[in-house]
Formats: C-alpha cells, sequence, structure tokens
C-alpha cells in the first residue's frame, strides 16, 4: 500500500467505496489524513467503517473543512451529469480527484525520478500496460503494475527509486488526475467508446490528451485523425513526441510493416522488431501495442536486446485473441474482451475462416463498421440482446443463426467447423458488452472456456 503522506492532517471527502475506493480510503488513513467516506449503498459503508474508515452522509458535511475530495471513478464526475458530491465539492471550492493524482503527487514527493510509464487510449490499453510490465520484470527490474488493469494504484508498494511504475489509466481516471505527469505517456488510439460518460467525441479525446500533455516523453497512435491532431498539438508545445503507427510508414518515428516493428529516424527506417513467432503478438494491432511498448521501454532507458527478449516471452492476456483449444484444424479462441466492433476487428483479421460467436449488449453502431470482414465469416453465431440487429446487418451477406446462449453457440459452432482445408477458427469475439447474460467480459470468457472445454476431442491450451 502507498499511505497517502501529502494529506497527512487534512480533512478529506470520499465517495464511492467499491474495491479501489476502499483501498483509496485505507491509503489515506495510512497516510494521516482524517478521511469522511461514503457511498449509495449501505452495505459498502458499513464494511469500511468495520476495517476502520471514517465514515459520515457527506449531504449533511461541512464541506468548506475539507481539503480535498476523492471520488470514484466509477462515479460521473461530467456526465450525464456531476454526481450530487461534485456539485457541492464545487460549491463549496473543493478540488475534486482520484486515487491516480493521489499516486502521482505522492510519487513527486518520495521519489520523481522513478520511472512512471502511463498508458491510455481507447483499445489495446491492457495489452499494452502487460506488455511493458512484462518487458520490465523479465529484465529484472522491480516493476509495479496496477491502475485500470485491475489492481488499484495505491495498493502498490511505496515509489521509491529503482522501481517501475506501470500504470493503465481510463479516461475517468486522467479527468480525476489534473496533475498526472509520467516519464512516459502513451495515448495509443481514439475512437468513440463510453460517450455516455463523456458527453462528446472531442471531450472523450481532450481528456485523454491531458495524460501525454503532462507526460516528459509523448508517445501517440497517429492512426486516427483525433489522436494525430493531439501529437501535433503536443509537439507544437515542446514535448518530446513520439509517433506511432499502425497502417502507414512515418519518417520519424515507430510503425508497422506486416509483422514487423520499424524504427524511422530521419527518413531512415531499420527493422527494430520481428513479431512474426509470438503467437501473443498477431495482428497489426498488436504491432501498434508493441512499438508503443517499444518507445516506452526505450525511453526509460530499457536496452535493445533486453526489449527484444521480453517481446518474444509475452505470455499474452486472457479474453484477448486467446487461443483457449484446438480440435483437428479448428482453432477455438477467445476474444471476449472486444466489447465493441473496433475491438472486433483485430480478431476478425486475424483468421480467415471464422465461425463467430458475436452479440450481447450492443454499442452505438453495432457491427456495421466491420462489413469488410463479412466475406471470411462462414457462419456467425449470434447471442443476447444484439442478436436481431446483427442478424439483420448480416443480411443474406453471412449465413447465421440465432443461438441464443453461448452454450449453444459454442456447441453448434463446432459440429460446423473443420474440414475447410486450412486452419479454421471458432471465435468469441463478440463485439458486445456482456451485461445482459453476463457479470462481466471476464466471466463470459471463461464461460466460453468451460462451453469449449466440454466439447468431445478437444485439446486445451489453457
Ligand atoms: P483495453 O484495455 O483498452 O480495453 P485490451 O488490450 O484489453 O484493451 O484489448 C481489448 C480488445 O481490443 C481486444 O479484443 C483486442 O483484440 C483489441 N485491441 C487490442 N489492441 C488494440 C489496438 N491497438 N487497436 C485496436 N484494437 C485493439
Amino acid at each position: 500500500m502507498i499511505p497517502i503522506s501529502t494529506l497527512a492532517g487534512k480533512a478529506v471527502a470520499l465517495f464511492g467505496l467499491g474495491g479501489s475506493g476502499l483501498s483509496t480510503a485505507k491509503a489515506l488513513v495510512a497516510g494521516g489524513a482524517v478521511v469522511t467516506a461514503w457511498d449509495d449503498n449501505a452495505e459498502s459503508v458499513a464494511k469500511a467503517r468495520a476495517e476502520g474508515i471514517g465514515t459520515g452522509d457527506l449531504r449533511q458535511a461541512d464541506w468548506a473543512a475539507f481539503s480535498a475530495f476523492v471520488l470514484s471513478p466509477g462515479v460521473p464526475l461530467t456526465h450525464p451529469k456531476p454526481h450530487w458530491t461534485v456539485d457541492l465539492a464545487r460549491a463549496a471550492d473543493v478540488e475534486v480527484i482520484g486515487d491516480v493524482e493521489l499516486f502521482v503527487r505522492e510519487r513527486r514527493a518520495r521519489a520523481p525520478h522513478c520511472p512512471f510509464i502511463a498508458i491510455t487510449g481507447t483499445n489495446g490499453k491492457s495489452t499494452t500496460t502487460a506488455l511493458i510490465a512484462h518487458i520490465l520484470t523479465s529484465s529484472g527490474r522491480d516493476t509495479q503494475l496496477g491502475g485500470n488493469i485491475g489492481t488499484a494504484v495505491l495498493t502498490l508498494d511505496p515509489p521509491e527509486s529503482g522501481k517501475f511504475y506501470v500504470v493503465e489509466c481510463s479516461s475517468y481516471q486522467i479527468d480525476l488526475a489534473p496533475s498526472l505527469d509520467p516519464s512516459a505517456g502513451i495515448l495509443l488510439n481514439l475512437t468513440p467508446d463510453h460517450l455516455d460518460r463523456h458527453g462528446d467525441m472531442d471531450h472523450y479525446a481532450a481528456i485523454k490528451e491531458r495524460l501525454i500533455a503532462g507526460s516528459h516523453t509523448a508517445i501517440v497512435g497517429v492512426d486516427d485523425a483525433y489522436c494525430e491532431a493531439i501529437a501535433d498539438r503536443v509537439t507544437l508545445a515542446g514535448k518530446r513526441v513520439i509517433r506511432i503507427a499502425r497502417h502507414r510508414p512515418l519518417g520519424e518515428g515507430f510503425y508497422a510493416d506486416g509483422s514487423r516493428v520499424m524504427r524511422a529516424e530521419g527518413g531512415f527506417a531499420e527493422v527494430f522488431a520481428e513479431l512474426d513467432g509470438i503467437a501473443t503478438l498477431r495482428g497489426s494491432h498488436n504491432a501498434q501495442n508493441a512499438a508503443a511498448a517499444i518507445a516506452a521501454c526505450l525511453s526509460v532507458g530499457v536496452p535493445k536486446d533486453e526489449i527484444l527478449a521480453g517481446l518474444a516471452s509475452f505470455p499474452g492476456l486472457k479474453h484477448r485473441m486467446q487461443p483457449v483449444g484446438r480440435k483437428g484444424d479448428v482453432v477455438f479462441v477467445n476474444d471476449s474482451k472486444a466489447t465493441n466492433a473496433d475491438a472486433a476487428a483485430p480478431a476478425l483479421s486475424s483468421y480467415d475462416r471464422i465461425y463467430w460467436i458475436a452479440g450481447g449488449v450492443p454499442k452505438e453502431g453495432g457491427i456495421v463498421s466491420l462489413a469488410p470482414f463479412f466475406p471470411k465469416i462462414a457462419k456467425a453465431y449470434l447471442i443476447g440482446d444484439a442478436a436481431q440487429d446483427f442478424a439483420a446487418t448480416l443480411g443474406d451477406a453471412v449465413p447465421l443463426e440465432i443461438s441464443q446462449t453461448l452454450e449453444r453457440a459454442v456447441a453448434h459452432a463446432a459440429a460446423d467447423a473443420g474440414g475447410a482445408g486450412g486452419v479454421s477458427a471458432v471465435l468469441l469475439s463478440p463485439a458486445c458488452a456482456s451485461f445482459d447474460q453476463y457479470k462481466n467480459f471476464e466471466v463470459r470468457g471463461d464461460a466460453f472456456v468451460s462451453h469449449v472445454a466440454a466439447i468431445e476431442g478437444m485439446t486445451m491450451l489453457v
């Protein structure tokens, strides 16, 4: 845990006592702050109280006495409208911050030079974060991995020289971290997502921009117009910017050329890394992730040979294009993390003959943008709320069935696939959120794995 010394002796309000909120409250108390924590959920409040956290209804509190208000990233700061606690904090002129802000202040106070890599973007954050952490760990560095990827940042070890921090940041966390100042900040890409919580694309992009605007070295994927404009703006502001491209060569920076990551300097390019044969880094999206990881690791002083060794031994992440089983010439792939069409595109582009399981709670635009991949889909198995909509989009272009449940979809796809010459993939890449049928994408992915394991003759790879 990182005790927060920067608010020692101060009165601090905190709202949101879910997993990361509770860890934040404990870190504040451990550092000597006087915390008044609250949540709409009475059970969470009781649990916090039982763990020695001061609690109190923030509607009744004297806000003028608070030095800071710490909000959980899951609670609306701006959209669809500010949470009532945010209104009360603003009325009393109390700053509204989150756990990542507490971390960066603590790092500045204790060990301002210890390397800190922050990662954001619409897609690829967790893969890039895990890859960087793997390169650092496997080369013997003391690596602290946390943030949006699952381990609350304040549960990591306190900053001290020699430690490397690798922190995935959601836009909500950036929004609550006004002084975010990583040694290397990565913005991978920007496509519409979570706009219900950010209003519109301009606002969403402006939040993401803040992560790299505050970085010592800014690493930006320039394949979309928003990120390209951001890279230009941050360059003009005098920052060191390293550009990454997935779809075109660059004169300066890192770009993907098939399965190779190229490094370009002054118009000359050389192969930096060959990803062919690294099963966990298939696809041009992973070349983008690898390029960003390479740039970040170089910027904090990791030598090339150690980076290459780390890339080659990357074990990959669960639920992201994860091969989980094989039967004859059919591979079964769990890409449950693909909760929108953009995220499903890489998996659809990585296999030639696909038995595609899709559906759940659809995002705006559905699967219209995936039309270029439809010719590769041997058959679609549609589940959940989106089934009828997706069937309408697929129309006559793709054979399909409304399977309704994942279990039926897996059984039917397994029966249909194979024998077509070459490798076929039964692919769960739903392009949807999971909430209609599962608690989250992890539970959905685990269910897929157990349905796959139930098929006769299956060789499991996990
Ligand atoms: P995030 O943490 O941003 O959600 P993940 O690394 O967990 O990203 O990957 C989520 C999904 O997005 C996966 O299904 C993967 O296939 C896809 N993906 C991964 N990297 C990229 C990328 N650079 N661009 C687009 N899609 C990506």
